[in-house]
């Protein structure tokens, strides 16, 4: 619970290093990138100390190792992490603490100190079951040793566990992902995100599909998949509660529920976005440069009592156009929709006065529908989100903010 006169707030720490890099990912993550993590832990270690004085007023109630992959470090380290944020901001009793993880090094005894460091919530990316998507994408574990993890995450004491997949592959069938789905359902995980594969410029996937390598993925296969899982997942009592996300009764990941109901967040590590106090900033990206830029915000914060966050490269105080935009967007990617009485509370105006054009052009095309005070996505706006995301955005935004290109991935 969140006491009293205090603001709730998410801490997200990104963890950059991975063992080898996925053709498909477009993440800020790097291979071959070992020497840097005894400094890079330290850094970490800082920000979390210079952000802390800023959020007294806040209650943390959830914290996230994202990445990268946060399993391969060690976990000496995790323990560090997490005793910095204990001792520099205020935490709710009921905090979730995740961790994204990778089946490879996720071994009994790994397991077994993470839980006992605190973490409480498991988030692996296992992709597929099939082995020759799994060499598809560059990953590096086989369907068995998802299934080994999984049973060891379980003998640990993990009891919230969220599996990613992904569908819309290459060459993929419907047949094969059912057969993933199944089988990753027969493991019962309280939570599974599925995700359809873009192909993001700059990636080794997207170079092999402009040449011809790879097959395009087939967009009317991954409609066909994503509606065979809505099912299936309903029928395994899965509740469908974001576009990608479906969940067990009260399993839904609370820290990105944060970024959808458009509340605020801390990223610490190299490129963690933030939204807070307003602003919506973004660390250097890097790894080694945004070492040396906390280093130096530390030293200056020593010698003169008071900092710049030297390791934040961009930020904007986006403009109120831009917020409301934010959060019908972030608010409509939730299946149940946005509650036209609890955001005119919110922000002082109700959606259906603010975007009547708008909410009548994608109600009249199917994509959008009203119940009651709600206005939410359409099983065919689930499919087709982005056409009406891109009518949200306010006009004078010629360029799409950083952070609006991220409410449209
Ligand atoms: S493990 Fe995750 S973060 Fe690392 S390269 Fe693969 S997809 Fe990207």
């Amino acid at each position: 619970m969140i006491a009293p006169n205090m603001n709730r707030l998410a801490l997200y720490l990104h963890i950059p290093f991975c063992s080898s890099k996925c053709g498909y990912c477009d993440f800020n993550s790097y291979e071959g990138l070992d020497h840097l993590v005894p400094d890079y832990t330290p850094a970490i270690l800082s920000e979390i100390e210079l952000w802390g004085a800023a959020a007294t007023k806040h209650e943390v109630h959830t914290i996230f190792f994202g990445g990268g992959t946060p399993s391969l470090t060690d976990i000496s380290d995790i323990e560090a992490i997490i005793s910095a944020v204990k001792k520099n901001y205020s935490l709710t009793d009921d905090i979730e603490w995740s961790l994204e993880a990778n089946p490879t090094e996720l071994t009994l005894n790994h397991l077994q100190d993470l839980r006992k460091a605190g973490i409480n919530r498991l988030s692996m990316g296992v992709q597929s079951l099939q082995t020759d998507e799994l060499k598809l994408l560059d990953r590096d574990h086989s369907p068995e040793r998802v299934f080994e993890a999984f049973a060891d995450a379980r003998s640990a004491g993990f009891e919230n566990i969220n599996l990613d997949l992904m569908f819309g592959l290459p060459d993929q069938t419907l047949e094969t992902w059912q057969d993933t789905l199944e089988r990753t359902v027969s493991m019962g995980p309280e939570h599974l995100s599925c995700y359809a594969l873009t192909v993001e410029p700059g990636t080794a996937l997207y170079y092999q599909v402009e040449k011809g390598f790879i097959a395009e993925p087939d967009p009317d296969i991954a409609a066909d998949q994503y509606e065979w899982t809505q099912k299936k997942l309903d029928q395994h009592g899965y509740s469908h509660y974001e576009i990608s996300n479906w969940a067990k009764p009260s399993k839904e990941c609370l820290h990105n529920l944060t970024y959808w109901q458009a509340q605020p967040y801390l990223g610490m590590g190299a490129g963690a976005h933030s939204f807070f106090a307003g602003q919506r900033f973004a660390n250097i990206e890097a790894p080694n440069r945004y070492i040396d830029a906390v280093g130096a915000t530390k030293i200056q914060r020593m010698e003169e009592g008071k900092s710049t966050m030297q390791q934040v490269a961009a930020g904007e105080t986006p403009n109120r156009n831009t917020i409301l935009a934010d959060a019908m967007i972030l608010g409509l990617r939730l299946l149940k929709g946005i509650n036209e009485i609890n955001f005119e509370m919110e922000y002082g105006v109700k959606p259906s006065e603010l975007y009547a054009e708008q909410i009548e052009k994608h109600v009249n095309l199917g994509l959008l529908t009203r119940d009651g005070n709600w206005i939410k996505l359409t099983p065919n706006g689930l499919l087709l989100s982005n056409e009406v995301f891109i009518d949200l955005l306010p006009e004078e935004n010629e360029a799409l903010s950083t952070a609006q290109e991220q409410l449209l991935a």
